[in-house]
């Protein structure tokens, strides 16, 4: 067997079309611009690399995109005071505080000041709650992702067995709420899972969200299930050079599953798609305008 690839590349592009179309929407017949904020404190390179794509999408689908980078000895008083401001203003729909913060800051303390309903990340405590009892929430980016791709690739999810390695707050648990929000029968691995391998052979769908290059190897996988590598890892690829690679060792896997993303061009590109459809959905919640469809759960 090998496996149907899922195009998350091709599928975060009509995301952000659908995006657009809404904001155009908004902005004709409203008057609203959809406004993301977000907050970088330090010049640590991934993170500037990030905060830069975030600007250009948001830009690109229409949106206002607010950049505010302090000094990586910002003190944790002036950081709130930011938010607070941010809080504050109309103009700004979502914020996002990119992580990691450095290390003198508490980022459970930052997080939780934002707004709920600004909280683009759905990473404030609220968020998570309203996640985890079933409830609307402003779900994390990442996972929304890995949703929409399932969503897009099965149709219904009712019923499968999916099993989750990783039980992080951004990724392993929200991700496992939305599968059971979504009907599956739900399994959470971790680094103190017995017999890690057969317990993900029970599953229909595999979501790799570990941060160990190439772990979940093809005699891990039951004949057609559908993987999600959500793994971003730069290993070395000799002669000075390095690549990308998941968490899913994509050559066996394939050869077994029914579906797999790839990486790069499989998750990652829906990450930013989601912030940009959790900001348009935070502006239309906020001014009490019906959500675009297919944007959010
Ligand atoms: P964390 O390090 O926060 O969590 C990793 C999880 O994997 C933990 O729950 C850990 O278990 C578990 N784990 C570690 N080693 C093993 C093992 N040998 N067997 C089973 N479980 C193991 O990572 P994140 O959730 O933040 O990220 C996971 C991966 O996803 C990373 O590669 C990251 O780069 C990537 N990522 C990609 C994004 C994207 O946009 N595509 C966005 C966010 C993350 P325990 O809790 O027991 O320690």
């Amino acid at each position: 067997m090998s496996a149907t690839v899922i195009d998350g590349k091709a599928f975060a592009a009509d995301v952000r079309a659908r995006v657009a179309a809404h904001v155009a929407v908004l902005h004709d017949s409203h008057g609203i611009t959809p406004g993301l904020a977000v907050v970088l404190v330090g010049e640590d390179p991934a993170s500037q690399v990030y905060v830069r794509a975030k600007g250009k999408q948001t830009s690109e689908v229409g949106m206002a995109s607010f950049e505010h980078k302090l000094a990586v000895d910002t003190d944790e008083a002036t950081l709130l005071d930011l938010i607070d401001r941010l809080n504050a203003d109309p103009k700004v729909h979502g914020i996002l505080v990119q992580l990691p913060l450095p290390a003198h800051l508490n980022s459970d303390l930052v997080i939780n000041r934002i707004d709920p309903a600004k909280d683009v990340d759905g990473f404030h405590i609220s968020n998570v709650g309203l996640l985890g009892t079933g409830q609307k929430a402003m779900v994390p980016c990442t996972p929304l992702g890995c949703l929409m791709l399932l969503r897009a690739h099965h149709g219904s999810l009712s019923g499968m067995n999916a099993v989750v390695i990783g039980r992080s707050n951004i990724v392993g648990k929200p991700m496992a709420n939305l599968l059971l929000g979504d009907s599956c029968t739900v399994t959470i691995a971790h680094s103190r899972t017995r017999d890690l391998p057969g317990v993900v052979r029970q599953a229909d769908i595999v979501i790799a969200a570990v941060g160990r290059p190439e772990m979940v190897t093809g005699d891990w996988i039951k004949p057609g299930a559908t993987v999600i590598d959500v793994g971003i890892n730069r290993i070395d690829a000799g002669e000075g050079k390095t690549r990308l690679v998941g968490d899913v060792d994509y050559a066996s896997v394939a050869a077994v599953a029914g579906a797999i993303t790839p990486v790069p061009g499989g998750v990652g590109p829906m990450t930013i798609a989601c912030l940009l459809a959790n900001t348009l959905t935070a502006c239309c919640r906020t001014n009490g305008l019906s959500e675009p469809e297919g944007l959010t759960v």
